[in-house]
């Protein structure tokens, strides 16, 4: 039985349920893993993506990443508190950040400028940092122009015996456009700085520059280690790359009625029937992460088929026009899944509400059961492969 059927069937008669699927996760990683010489870190900022950070680590590391990536120390801690024992790095963090913390805990920490630098020189250490090169956002990272002084004074707190440089980062702006120009600009400004970095007399073991987009399509951007948090989940933003979608929303309809036509529906009364129909309600809104704007264009899979959403998505519920199919409360709705019966995914959720499926997988409100199928969970009706 596949992880949708399952959702499906255990949907029957309960609530609103999130099923992750972290066989899809394993399978994304073996997949990048063939595409790459160079190393994996997962990364598994914010909750995995929506899909639990800890499940999606220990899932992506048995699969062979052998790196961990967040933003926040906090996270970082969070994965060695689940007792994760790969290198973590964290990226993101505030100057007055709990860097000890991080040193204790063995977290790696980017460092983008000088004053990183000397706060994360502070901390009893020596810190394994990475060295962060803005090579074309104006975002994170240290500009061009002081990225020759932020290495020669690593060099010296290095010599000092207060850090180790392991490693040096670049992220891309365009990466889901593979020709853009500003790929391979990118790409030479890093390349550039991992040289000074070595001319400072650093040994950085680890450049990596590629996320998601470029792991997937640009080989030269992979060095020696590619940092990938969206395709761990099925996520390919350059829509090249066959990937599993680990995710899939399901919900019982909890009502039907029939109504004559011109019948407002929902708030507003934004829109009426055309004919006279039947209407489903189904408990999940947006206060569960859809996003409203995703109606008039959104569509749900019942008995087999699209179906399209009456009226406007409210906080907990939305009302989908069922026609004349004959549909019980307490059949299923799916709102988005891998897409293999046809219903909705992600990709599908996004286009309608104008934003990207990140956005959506990452705002999932905490009223969704989930569900969690191991990546080695033997298939429900015993058919093992
Ligand atoms: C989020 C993030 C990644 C992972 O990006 P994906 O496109 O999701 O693979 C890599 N590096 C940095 C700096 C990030 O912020």
């Amino acid at each position: 039985m596949t992880a949708l059927a399952l959702a499906r069937r255990e949907a029957l008669g309960g609530a609103a349920r999130l099923t992750v699927d972290l066989g899809a996760v394993a399978e994304n990683v073996r997949l990048l893993r063939r595409r790459t010489a160079a190393g994996l870190m997962a990364v598994v900022k914010a909750d995995g993506f929506g899909h639990s950070a800890v499940d999606v680590a220990r899932t992506a590391v048995a699969a062979g990443a052998g790196w961990l990536g967040v933003t926040s120390v906090d996270e970082a801690v969070a994965l060695r508190d689940a007792g994760l024992r790969v290198p973590v790095l964290s990226w993101l963090n505030p100057l007055d950040a709990d860097f000890g913390a991080a040193v204790r805990r063995g977290v790696d920490l980017a460092v983008p400028s000088g004053a990183h630098l000397d706060a994360i020189a502070g901390a009893a250490g020596p810190a394994r940092v990475h060295l962060h090169l803005d090579t074309g956002m104006a975002r994170d990272g240290a500009e061009p122009e002081a990225w020759l002084d932020l290495c020669r004074r690593a060099r010296a707190a290095e010599q000092d015996g207060r850090i180790r440089v392991v490693g040096v980062m670049g992220h891309l702006a365009c990466a889901e456009t593979p020709g853009h120009p500003a790929n391979a600009a990118g790409r030479r400004l890093f390349e550039w700085g991992a040289a000074i970095a070595r001319g400072a007399g650093l040994r950085p073991a680890v450049r990596h520059l590629a996320a998601s987009a470029a792991a997937l399509t640009d080989p030269r951007s992979h060095f020696d280690l590619v940092r990938v948090g969206a395709a761990l989940v099925g996520i390919d933003p350059t829509g090249t790359t066959a990937l599993r979608t680990a995710l899939s929303l399901t919900a019982p309809i909890v009502a039907v009625r029939r109504v004559p036509a011109g019948t407002p529906v929902g708030y507003g009364h934004a829109w009426r029937t055309g004919a006279a129909t039947t209407l489903g309600l189904v408990p999940v809104g947006y206060a569960d992460g859809l996003p409203r704007n995703a109606w008039p264009r959104a569509e749900v899979h019942v008995r087999g088929r699209r179906r399209r959403l009456a009226g406007r998505i409210s906080m907990d519920q939305f009302v989908v026009d069922l026609g004349t199919d004959p549909v019980r409360p307490g059949e299923t709705a799916t709102v988005f899944g891998p897409g293999d019966a046809g219903e909705p995914t992600l990709a599908d959720w996004a286009g309608w509400a104008d934003t990207i499926p990140h956005e959506l997988v990452t705002r999932l409100g905490p009223r969704l059961r989930r569900h969690v199928i191991a990546a080695d969970h033997p298939a429900p009706d015993g058919n093992l492969p």
